[in-house]
């Protein structure tokens, strides 16, 4: 079940909210192949993000086309209309080569008992004691959790099937790359039910490149990492074992590989990451997003002057709206309103101290996790001020673009490839 358009061994997906860094981002990539290791660039932007910004999906293609220009970029890169469903898929079809489907809302609706039935009766090798070879364990899954796992997931996996049928229709079979993400759900998917998933997946022909399933712990908005390390370590290793497992079993496309979104900042599990990618010779797709848009306004202030008393503004009217900033994001982010800085004190910091509360270095002591946090959601407030933010990148350029390709190889590449 090979597709036609491969991704990379290794890929980061990066977000461009303004669509003024595409090229800053693109540089990291260059970085790290100027030091030996090839990374895929994929830019992502999902439905949610054009409409609070309300940009279009071409603007997307737009802007990474003119970076891979400017920088001479000969190597593939991709366009991921993220976190798509059936009603929001059309407008990407033509700029997007990359999908990602997003099911997690159908986990817990059921599927037919027939059709239940059918798939277990398919796969008898998913039931009793499953020996995945390089996995922490044996699986042990009773008749009772099999059928228990195809209730929760066989459904989404179908609408996954209907809607990667509706693309293929569109843009012909396997000329895209078709990821599925489960992430945004309540409760993590563990090994076992990942290995059933890939079966329906199969089973549905999806040619499926990339998957993002919910891991355990909490992946807040460009914080770190929150949960048991050991524990998460354990779990992704498994995950490998799995994906290696079911690509020869279920004869899934050779490139499947895990997708990690929210990503970008996970500094406590990146080596966790690497050691596991490195022992089973396994690819990565990372998703990062928010973080770049923090490095935009960490250049803003770093420039001082008016891109320092814009960012104070951006802050301020946050403060204003927290509420309802919070509110779409309120499972993937932890503020605690009492270490929020006043904006009376925002508005004293000069560069460095600004600078300082967001970018994040756990080792500085002033880094303000809340404060960067609160930010990360408050996007929509610089979109609101239209030209004048878009003016002010292009005049900061310098120091924006800096933190920008900093952030993406000193912080996120550097340790996951152990550059
Ligand atoms: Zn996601």
């Amino acid at each position: 079940m090979n597709p036609k358009i491969n991704l990379g061994k290794f890929s980061l997906g990066m977000g461009d909210r303004f669509a003024h860094q595409a090229k800053a981002q693109l540089q990291a990539c260059v970085l790290a192949e100027k030091n030996g290791a090839h990374v895929t660039p994929v830019w992502n932007k999902s439905n949610r993000e054009h409409t609070i910004i309300g940009s279009e999906p071409a603007s997307v293609r737009a802007a990474a086309q003119k970076a891979v220009k400017e920088l001479g970029w000969k190597k593939p890169w991709h366009i991921d209309a993220d976190h798509i469903r059936l009603e929001t898929v059309d407008k990407f079809l033509d700029s997007s080569d990359f999908f990602t489907i997003d099911v997690a809302d159908s986990i817990g609706k059921s599927a037919s008992s027939e059709a239940i039935e059918k798939f277990l009766g398919h796969h008898p090798e998913l039931v009793g004691k499953i020996v995945i070879p390089n996995a922490s364990d044996a699986f042990k899954v009773s008749r009772a959790d099999a059928e228990r796992i195809a209730a929760k997931y066989l459904f989404a996996v179908q609408e996954a099937g209907g809607i990667y049928r509706h693309i293929a229709e569109k843009k012909g079979d396997g000329k895209f790359i078709t990821e599925v993400s489960m992430d945004e759900t309540d409760s993590p998917q563990t090994p076992p039910e990942l290995l059933m998933i890939l079966a329906m997946m199969a089973g549905e022909k999806i040619p499926l490149q990339t998957i993002a399933p919910k891991f355990t712990g909490r992946f807040n908005k460009g914080v770190d990492y929150v949960g048991d390390i050991k524990q998460f370590e354990k779990e992704f290793n498994d995950d490998l074992a799995v994906i290696a497992y079911a690509i020869r079993e279920y004869n899934l496309p050779d490139t499947l590989k895990l997708s990690v979104h929210s990503g970008s900042d996970k500094f406590s599990i990146y080596a966790p990451i690497r050691r596991a990618l490195q022992k089973f010779e396994a690819g990565l797709h990372i998703k990062t997003a928010g973080t770049s848009w923090l490095e935009e306004l960490i250049g803003l202030a770093e420039a001082g002057g008016e891109g320092l008393k814009l960012a104070k503004e951006i802050y301020a009217d946050a403060l204003d709206h927290k509420d309802e900033l919070c509110a779409p994001y309120a499972t993937v982010i932890d503020i605690d309103a009492k270490k929020l800085p006043t904006r009376e004190q925002v508005s004293g910091w000069n560069s460095q101290q600004f600078v300082s509360a967001l970018r994040h270095d756990q080792k500085c002591k002033d880094f303000n996790p809340h404060f960067r946090q609160l930010l990360h959601v408050g996007f929509k407030i610089a979109a609101k001020k239209g030209d004048r933010y878009l003016k002010m990148l292009e005049s900061c350029e310098d120091s924006v673009a800096r933190n920008v390709t900093t952030n993406l190889y000193d912080r996120h590449l550097k340790p996951l490839l152990g550059l």
